[in-house]
């Protein structure tokens, strides 16, 4: 080894975590920090001067949105433009300056603190408001706030970084994920997180190579390091040696050797190797991953996760907003299916624009179709946009987390409503949209020859259903040695729910995770799975299996 290749080795750092996209990235690291400013508290004797320093932050923060203002205009369109004029305006609410100024001046403190605990106090009324629309407020007062409280430190914003990266960071939320450009992200690392959670399940349909729960020694000093980032053994060499480069590339090459042989499947059906035919369709949480879906020659889409444009978007997507969404996915799949999910919002999927309120446990809490049967006008403003696209495409419906008969006769009579509506109004739509359910909980599996009367398909999330069934939350890094999808329960889970829905004569889809396992696929073909969806960049390696394989049903 020369000595140059010695003091390398000396420094190279290799951290070990969990794959959760496998891949292999090479590239500069960016760290991404928390943009929430640090609160200093002070006590001050000359008020007067803190009530000027909040003057003079509050013009440079409404200059700045309304740069930002200027800027996505163009970018974004008008009304998801709007929301900085919003931020503008509440710079200026009455009874927020007041309450900024009481704080300052009876409490003595310095003006960080006074907005913070200000902020904290509106937004905190905001929430507890029923209308949704200012329930959404209080993220923009926070948000506000914390820009006010950067211009008074002089703290800066997190930027997201410039060209491509590999992004590292103490943990991501599933938006700052799904907003990240994806086009500039070479690979994910956090130190914390698990493998089932839901900004893992965003890496793998983005197809971008991730590890996570590296642990505490991810710090933000790697920021500008060069690194080597393993997603399928679960590594991350920072200053990697030439021979760790070396392997890299060797992977990488081979990586892609991989997906030349299975290119090899694209325009063909996926028929097993005694002529079943298993369609592979794609899991999609964005139109942006179309273009993969239909790349990789999906049959179909499988799953289309609809909350993220809810998370994105920062307030609730009118009918019109959602409408024109659902219908440019049914165009762009050009006559293949589009099996469109109903919102899972809750758990570690939180939306600004639908309060939830503190959940102790919010995996058992308030999510998907428990939240939709509640908010009647959300879900009615979904599925009516949903059925007017299904005039443009071949489109299906499906709702998550189901528990009961009755959640699922409630959905067929909202959904009678929303067709009689259409009806009225003269929308066209598809009379004979299918209408499917995820089973996801074992509730659902334990009942499933009644559910399966009642609806046109299963999908099984096998995500949840691990979850659920071995009570191991998918979020908490803590629990991810016993979150083992292969487990018996989980597979006599899949086995009764595809005996049931046979016996009634409907087809059990699997769009879990579970479904790109390459060690499950005999498994899952031979348990009567009739179709699998899976993130885009797992379609041609599963038809290839698929292909080669026999659906010898067991009785
Ligand atoms: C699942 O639970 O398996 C599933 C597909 O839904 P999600 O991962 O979005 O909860
Ligand atoms: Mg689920």
């Amino acid at each position: 080894m020369s000595g140059d290749a010695r003091s390398q080795a000396v420094f190279m750092m290799r951290l070990k975590g969990k794959g959760a996209c496998p891949g292999i990235a090479i590239g500069i690291i960016s760290y991404f920090g928390s943009s929430a400013p640090e609160i200093s508290y002070k006590n001050v004797n000359d008020t007067e001067s803190e009530l000027e320093r909040v003057e003079k932050a509050k013009s440079a923060a409404k200059a700045q949105l309304l740069e930002m203002y200027r800027k996505a205009l163009p970018e974004l369109g008008k009304e998801s433009a709007e929301i900085f004029e919003i931020q503008r305006a509440l710079i200026d609410d009455t009874d927020y300056n007041n309450a900024i100024e009481n704080i300052i001046t009876s409490q003595k403190v310095n003006a960080e603190y006074a907005v913070a605990v200000a902020s904290d106090n509106f937004a905190a009324m905001l929430s507890a408001m029923p209308d949704d629309y200012m329930c959404a407020r209080s993220t923009d007062v926070n948000d506000v706030s914390q820009r006010i409280i950067r211009c008074l430190s002089g703290s800066s914003e997190k930027k997201f970084h410039n060209g491509k990266r590999i992004i590292c960071a103490y943990d991501l939320t599933p938006s700052e994920t799904f907003r990240m450009d994806r086009e500039n992200v070479l690979a994910f690392v956090t130190a914390r997180g698990s493998s089932q959670s839901h900004t893992a399940i965003l890496a793998r349909i983005m197809g971008i190579p991730s590890v996570i729960g590296i642990g505490r020694e991810l710090t933000p000093e790697c920021d500008g390091k060069t690194a080597v980032v393993d997603g399928t053994e679960g590594i991350i060499y920072i200053d990697p040696t030439p021979q760790v480069l070396e392997d890299a590339e060797r992977k990488r090459s081979a990586a892609e050797r991989r997906r030349q042989l299975a290119s090899e499947f694209i325009g063909r059906e996926t028929i097993t190797a005694d002529g079943k035919k298993i369609p592979v369709n794609a899991n999609i949480s964005s139109v942006s991953d179309l273009e993969s879906a239909l790349e990789n020659d999906a049959e179909g889409v499988g799953l289309f996760r609809t909350e993220f444009l809810f998370l994105e978007c920062g307030g609730l997507p009118s009918e019109d907003v959602q409408f024109a969404v659902y219908r440019h996915a049914a165009e762009t799949m050009k006559g293949r299916k589009l099996t469109i999910r109903t919102i899972d919002i809750g758990a570690d999927k939180k939306s600004d624009c639908i309060a939830l309120g503190h959940e102790d446990n919010p995996a058992m809490g308030f999510r998907g179709i428990r939240i939709c049967l509640e908010r009647e006008d959300i879900f009615k403003t979904q599925l009516k946009a949903i059925f007017r696209a299904s005039a443009y495409g071949k489109t299906e419906v499906m709702f998550p987390m189901i528990i009961s008969l009755k959640e699922v006769k409630m959905i067929k009579e909202i959904i009678r409503e929303v067709k009689t509506e259409l009806r009225i109004m003269g929308t066209d739509f598809d009379e004979n949209l299918k209408i499917g359910i995820m089973i996801e909980t074992p509730a659902a599996v334990m009942i499933s020859d009644i559910l399966a009367k009642e609806v046109d398909f299963f999908s099984i999330g096998t995500n949840d259903l691990t979850q659920y069934t071995l009570a191991v939350d998918r979020t908490n890094p803590a629990v991810d040695k016993f979150y083992d999808p292969h487990h018996e329960a989980v597979k006599r889970m899949i086995k009764l729910t595809a005996d049931n829905a046979h016996a009634a004569g409907i087809k059990v889809c699997i769009c879990g995770d579970l479904g790109s396992d390459p060690d499950m696929t005999d498994w899952l073909i031979n348990a009567g799975i009739d179709e699998f969806s899976v993130p885009p960049s797992e379609v041609l390696e599963t038809r290839k299996r698929i292909s080669s394989l026999r659906a010898r049903l067991k009785p």
